[in-house]
């Protein structure tokens, strides 16, 4: 059925061209969720002359677009590789990436002119405001003929014989395919849900346990009393949990550890898993000491350190190492204690911030469930599974964004 061409609507009304008998609509392609991999599956699905309908409970598409990358959405990466995502599958993303690259979702950014740059490590976000792609994306939509219904509350959903039943507190869908946008469960406020989830275990579909990624660590209360000092305080650093390493900006925060490179390594560590950091490196920090020592005797060992780091820090951590005086008292044990804390700072968090403000949530559907050309599930033709409720999880820095485009893009041409 291809339904005529309507402007973007949010609730539903009377004179609904779908609107048929009984408050029952029919489509060909009903999506829930209008997040990112939603709306671009809609735009998609919709110029190839699909009838789409897209479902979303919350008042506005796009919301996680909108407090994105800091207001400016870290739209996509220009290194994007398969490398980039954490998944029981690691080449199950190869395709979905190979048919939509990031370089496809730059030109569909530059065709609507919004102006963009690059920060470090390939990540593109918007010189102004993360809108600029929500409006995009609306506008796509509105040329495909997409029928976005906002505030609509599912009630359940089911297989009928030529597609699936969705009954919602607003009336009746069918339609012949059923797109599962739901996204993640991270930062529930913003209209997370594990809804997706619960739709995959209602079709027998395996789901990978969900656990909250790039995400702040905490500390428990006597770490926490003796890094009160270091909040608010930044460092580079090379940072480690099993044999993952991420070398990037660090942050202490009121809680514990945050930053690029605590969130980017809090997706690889595991509850109870120390941390190793290194500050800097120790071959090269000894002969920096050995230097002051020579020129500097006198000086506080954390009068000296405060040269290169903040006063707090440098003094948290001599601290740590446990050394104290000056640089020319110092014993060859000291230097190594010193070097030794600032090349392996090893720290146990107490845990994560979790969902609350995880950026993103790994596991989900299991990929060995689904076509990974398409997103259709094996086991229920005319079912698709498409971005982060997926068990496919970005590095931070665009990658998340770019599973969503190529995943909802590879489904939008199959359904
Ligand atoms: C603070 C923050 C900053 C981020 N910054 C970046 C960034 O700069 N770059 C990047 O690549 N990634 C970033 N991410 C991650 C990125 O936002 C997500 O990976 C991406 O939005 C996932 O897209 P999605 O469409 O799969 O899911 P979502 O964007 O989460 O969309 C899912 C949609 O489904 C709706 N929904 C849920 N349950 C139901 C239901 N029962 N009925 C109807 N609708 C429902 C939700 O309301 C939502 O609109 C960030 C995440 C957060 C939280």
């Amino acid at each position: 059925m291809i339904l005529p061409q309507i402007a973007i609507s949010g609730k539903r009304g009377p004179d609904d061209p779908l609107q048929l008998e009984n408050n029952v609509n029919a489509t060909d392609v009903l999506i829930i969720g209008a997040g990112a991999a939603g709306m671009m599956c809609a735009i998609e699905a919709g110029k190839r002359g699909r009838g789409v309908v897209l479902l979303e409970h919350a008042k506005k598409p796009g919301e996680k677009i909108r407090i994105s990358g800091g207001g400016r959405c870290n739209f996509t990466n220009s290194n994007c590789t398969a490398e980039n995502f954490i998944s029981a599958n690691p080449h199950f993303v190869k395709s979905a990436l190979a048919q939509y690259s990031s370089a496809d979702f730059l030109a569909l950014v530059e065709r609507h002119n919004i102006k963009w740059h690059e920060k470090t490590l390939g990540q593109l976000f918007c010189d102004n405001r993360s809108s600029d792609i929500i409006n995009m994306l609306t506008s796509e939509m509105e040329q495909a003929g997409v029928q976005l219904h906002l505030n609509v509350k599912i009630n359940s959903i089911s297989k009928s014989d030529d597609g699936f039943t969705v009954d919602t507190q607003s009336g009746t869908y069918n339609c012949k395919s059923l797109v599962v946008a739901c996204g993640g469960k991270s930062i529930p406020k913003m209209g997370a849900s594990a809804f997706g989830y619960s739709i995959g275990e209602q079709f027998g579909i395996n789901i990978i346990e969900a656990r909250p990624a790039l995400v702040p660590f905490t500390f428990d209360s006597r770490w926490l009393e003796n890094s009160r000092p270091l909040s608010g305080i930044a460092f580079e650093c090379e940072v480690k949990a099993g044999k993952k390493v991420f070398r990037e900006a660090a942050l202490f925060t009121h809680r514990g550890l945050s930053g690029p490179a605590m969130l980017q390594i809090s997706s690889y560590w595991r509850e109870g898993e120390i941390l190793e950091v290194k500050f800097q490196d120790r071959r090269q920090l000894k002969s920096q000491l050995i230097d002051a020592i020579k020129k500097s005797g006198k000086k506080e060992i954390h009068t000296w350190l405060a040269t290169i780091y903040p006063l707090a820090l440098a003094k948290f951590l001599c601290k740590q190492a446990n050394v104290s005086g000056r640089l020319g008292d110092m014993s060859n044990l000291a230097i190594d204690e010193l070097t030794h804390i600032l090349h392996c700072w090893k720290i146990k968090p107490a845990g994560t911030e979790g969902y609350r403000t995880a950026e993103v949530t790994l596991g989900g559907i299991d990929t060995n469930e689904l076509n990974s050309k398409t997103m259709e599930t094996r086991k229920i033709p005319g079912l698709y599974f498409i971005g982060e409720v997926v068990d496919v999880t970005g590095w931070l820095g665009g990658y998340n964004f770019q599973w969503a485009w190529s995943s909802g893009w590879a489904a939008g041409q199959a359904l």
